[in-house]
């Protein structure tokens, strides 16, 4: 059983694993924002889908940002008096400030601690703190580790670059029968973090595996990206396929054992919002929805006003609400392949929605059409009966209604309405939107 109370079913609980199993793979890899930490992660995503990888040089432009200096690590260490490192990047990536400028020298005690950043309040724990636009040097250690630090000098050393070079993205294209786009999309700038980051990395890996080889109404575009520059530059180069684009997700924080929670898009009441709440509903009460903010992860990009796109956010605990959140406690024992399996579950459902909801219109409006003597009537329509979701697509289907706006109208499941309409549209009684006059079954209007 899953958080939600869900029964993971084989294919979900091997999914699970897939996904947990790559997160493992993933999560020595020292990212950031640009450098060949990223070109790494693009590479094992490319070793299980169809990705192109684009490199944007350092300087260009994007909207009012500008691309910065690509940032790569090699080395980084304190060392005492008696040559040991105290600090030591080798054994968690997160002790460097993340896009440290170069650095090497003896410093007093005083000047170390003015570029050390910990956690007093948990202080077992490493934090994750980065400099991205602001050219600083620092390490990140747990409390314990500052506070033993007491020579009064230290030897440091943060062995790496940051010059003109390139900022790396990864997308994934995977066309359906239609040009209409869903999109997804996903940061990958995080170190050694697991919920943050690499949960939706592996989440967004294994649903384009998993569209690549089935068939849909859809167009699906996944996008692996650096958070929030990562987005703009995106934005900035692919104006032109902006109005394709119909529905979108971003995963972040998708594998932690809290309970589901959807952040609606700036429209609040998008197709993609409403199948993920009506989703959400019918797979019980354990979830939780909020209202569209400007802050949050790449959603804020994606919904500004000058694109306002149906984008909404799925995570379990929202980013910051978990003691773990940008920590070293964010690592493989905080992340569960049952709750990864669920996050999934609930994408593929949204996926089945949206790919299946039509609206149609009742070829036999006028009262009800006689379902007995098509085989259609077989006892009383308790609510929740084929029965019922037959007289429910009827009724609501004047041309106006799609289908997910039925099952929120009559709180039947999406699935049997759409099963229902489909037995109607076998036996002429319903017919698309724009059909009308070519079906033959409008006998009585
Ligand atoms: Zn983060």
């Amino acid at each position: 059983m899953t958080p939600a109370g869900h029964v993971v079913e084989p294919l979900l609980s091997d999914a699970g694993l897939w996904m947990y199993r790559f997160i493992e793979e993933l999560y020595p890899i020292c990212r950031s924002i640009t450098g060949e930490g990223v070109r790494e992660t693009l590479r094992c995503i490319r070793s299980h889908i169809p990705l192109e990888v684009h490199e944007v040089p350092s300087g260009a432009i994007a909207f009012d940002w500008t691309v910065p200096k690509e940032w790569n690590i090699r080395d980084a260490y304190i060392r005492n008096a008696a040559g040991e490192r105290v600090v030591d990047f080798r054994k968690s990536n997160l002790h460097v400030l993340n896009y440290s400028i170069p650095f090497r020298g003896r410093v007093p005690l005083k000047t170390m601690r003015e570029h050390l950043f910990t956690l007093p309040d948990q202080p077992d724990l490493i934090p994750y703190r980065t400099t991205y636009y602001k050219e600083n040097w620092g390490f990140c250690v747990s409390q314990h580790q500052a506070d033993a630090l007491q020579e009064p000098e230290y030897e440091v050393c943060i062995d790496a670059d940051l010059k003109d070079g390139s900022l790396t993205y990864g997308e994934c294209f995977i066309p359906g029968s239609t040009d209409q786009e869903m999109l997804f999309s996903c940061h990958i700038c995080h170190p050694s973090l697991c919920n943050d980051n690499l949960s939706g990395i592996a989440l967004t890996t294994w649903l384009a595996r998993h569209l690549c080889a089935r068939k849909s109404k859809y167009s699906y575009r996944f996008l692996f990206l650096p958070g929030t520059i990562g987005a703009i530059v995106w934005l900035s180069r692919n104006e032109n396929i902006i109005s394709k684009i119909r529905h979108g997700l971003v995963a972040a924080s998708v594998g932690d054992p809290g309970k589901a929670t959807y952040k609606k898009s700036r429209r609040g009441n998008a197709e993609i919002d409403r199948a993920v709440l009506h989703v959400l509903r019918t797979r019980g009460p354990e979830f939780s929805v909020k209202e569209f903010s400007p802050y949050g992860y790449d959603e804020r990009q994606y919904c500004s006003p000058g694109f306002d796109l149906p984008v909404g956010s799925l995570a379990r605990t929202p980013h910051g609400e978990y003691p773990e959140y940008h920590t070293s406690a964010d690592n493989l024992d905080f992340v569960k392949p049952a709750c990864l399996a669920d996050s999934l579950s609930i994408c593929l459902e949204v996926i089945e929605v949206l790919e299946a909801n039509e609206t149609y219109v009742n070829l036999y409006p006028k009262c009800e059409p006689q379902l007995g003597k098509r085989g259609l009537y077989r006892g009383y329509p308790d609510a929740g009966t084929r029965e019922m979701a037959l007289l429910w697509v009827l009724n609501m289907s004047d041309g106006n209604h799609s289908l997910l706006e039925i099952a929120e109208r009559s709180g039947v499941a999406f699935r049997k309405l759409r099963n229902a309409a489909d037995l109607l549209l076998e036996h002429g009684l319903l017919t698309g939107v724009g059909n009308e006059r070519t079906s033959e079954g409008g006998g009585d209007k």
